[in-house]
């Protein structure tokens, strides 16, 4: 079945919903998002565009992003949507790899995305204005049949090797992510709102589908990105209102509240994840906020959810051990089993540590064009996830740790590869490591180690970075050294390095 159909559907039973608004005005009601989606899968044939083939969007959150989305999927096409703050260079990668036929990019990255896709000898079509989903003179097509397992949205991760791989999400798992978040994190009604402070081209983009699937309203903020206040009016205005917020967005609210004082209305969830969430600060967040948090544990690779610490939970102090439960990522949404195991795959005793698979129905069908990376992520049917955690005698998870290099900064994944490999393209850069540093505003920030051929300075490494990663990506410090320690086979020691960081 093609995914459009839920938006089909809901048009039918709820046409005039509000489907789409840009702050407090609605853009389109559903009858009109999905007719502009119907026009626009006419424009993608008339573009030679074919069921199975792939556009990419790079753009920051606008109104638009989702017409681009439902109507691409109108016309049997695949989505690739790319984090508006990667570099072009990132994207451009991302556009060639997964073979994307039109990218559909916002205005401010247009020139230069298409400069360096066209330098790499890829001629594909950038377009940044979007005519043609209001043009009522395109005759609207009807939805191609697709399979559930046909791919619908390539979620581009960053990938340890350094290069991001594209986790090929079809019907299948998009439709039991949903029924996940309707069962394990909230129930919805025609009506409830979600708002899109966090990039659609994320976790945040996939939390919206079911409120498409419920006649939900989908409200984009006017600064296309997070501002707590702006945040909270809107929920004020519409209540109702739920929201996808990585931890350091959670402590930006907390401080709106602390600063002005008022206690925020119109709020139903606000769904926590992506990164670790520090206890005292979630502790906050209930005592200001109020009783709106839900926490969601998953990867792109079993997206929105591996584990879910609901509502009613994380409300009731009268459960046993409920600080501990509080600090746990809560245990398996309904539709996948989740166990812990050691380096040989067998379960661990409840309560020891080990790495956390998952299994069913919402894990990736693959890694696009990737079998080698597939092959070492899904073993027996089960999703490795590369974190470790404890499972505790009632099923809760906590986690431990993650995959031991990444780096979550502001609710980015960092991998240090990438940054080291764009490091040690400087002629000057003999060898570098980079770790995450514990930071109570970001999470972590980056640091680089850095052994260099010649004296030179952090600046210029920082201009350098520019040139090569997003900017977020950038190390926030450098410690220069006479050599990094290693092990036997001469693989750096991070730990060693961690130690050495938190010593100085
Ligand atoms: P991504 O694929 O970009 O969504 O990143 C997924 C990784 O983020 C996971 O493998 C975890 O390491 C981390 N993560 C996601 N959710 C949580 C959470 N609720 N608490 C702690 N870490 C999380």
């Amino acid at each position: 079945m093609n995914i459009a159909l839920w938006l089909q559907r809901t048009a039918q039973q709820y046409p005039d919903r509000p489907a789409i608004a840009l702050g407090r005005e609605v853009l389109w009601n559903y009858r009109g998002f999905a007719e502009s989606a119907a026009r626009f899968a006419t424009w993608m044939r008339a573009q030679g565009l074919a069921p199975g083939d792939r556009v990419a969007l790079f753009m920051y959150n606008t109104p638009d992003y989702l017409p681009l989305m439902w109507g691409a999927w109108w016309a049997g096409v695949a989505v690739v949507p790319i984090n508006a703050k990667l570099h072009a260079k990132e994207a451009a990668f991302i556009c060639s790899h997964s073979g994307s036929k039109i990218v559909f990019c916002g205005a401010e990255a247009r020139d230069e995305l298409e400069a360096v896709l066209r330098d790499g000898g890829n001629a594909v079509p950038v377009l940044s204005s979007f005519a043609f989903l209001r043009d009522a003179s395109i005759a609207p097509s009807a939805i191609e049949p697709r399979g559930d397992t046909d791919p619908v949205w390539l979620f581009y991760t960053s990938g340890t090797t350094g290069r991001p791989k594209g986790v090929n999400l079809s019907l299948r798992q998009l439709r039991w992510t949903c029924m996940g978040y309707l069962s394990s994190v909230q129930a919805l009604a025609p009506g409830d709102v979600a708002l899109h402070p966090a990039p659609m081209s994320h976790g945040g983009g996939l939390f919206h589908l079911p409120y498409v699937m419920q006649a939900g309203i989908n409200v984009v903020p006017e600064s296309g990105g997070f501002d707590a206040q702006e945040c909270f009016d809107l929920a004020a205005h519409w209540t109702e209102a739920s929201f996808f917020a990585a931890p350091t967005m959670v402590r930006r609210l907390i401080d709106v509240v602390k600063k002005t004082g008022q206690r925020p209305t119109g709020l139903a969830t606000i769904c926590y994840g992506g990164g670790p969430m520090y206890l005292a600060d979630l502790e906050e967040a209930l005592e200001l906020i109020g009783p709106h948090f839900a926490q969601i544990y998953g990867q792109g690779e079993c997206p929105m959810m591996i584990t879910v610490m609901p509502r009613a939970l994380i409300n009731d102090p009268t459960q046993p051990r409920y600080r501990e439960r509080l600090a746990s990522v809560g245990f398996a949404q309904s539709m996948v089993e989740v166990a812990v195991v050691d380096a040989q795959g067998k379960d661990v005793p409840t309560g020891e540590t080990g790495e956390i698979r998952v299994r069913g129905e919402a894990v990736m069908n693959g890694y696009w064009d990737n079998p080698e990376a597939t092959a070492a992520s899904i073993v027996d049917g089960w999703l490795y996830t590369g974190d470790v955690g404890r499972l505790d005698e009632d099923g809760f998870l906590t986690l431990l740790d993650r995959s031991k290099d990444l780096i979550i900064s502001g609710g980015s994944n960092i991998y240090p590869r990438e940054v080291e490999e764009a490091l040690l393209t400087h002629e000057s850069v003999a060898e570098v490591a980079v770790i995450g540093r514990p930071d109570p505003e970001w999470g972590e920030v980056v640091i680089a180690f850095v052994v260099t051929r010649q004296p030179m300075t952090a600046a210029e490494l920082d201009a350098h970075c520019l040139t090569e990663i997003a900017r977020f990506k950038r190390p926030k410090h450098y410690r220069f050294v006479d050599e990094l320690p290693k092990n036997n086979y001469g693989k750096v020691l991070k730990t060693a390095l961690r130690e050495m960081d938190a010593k100085s």
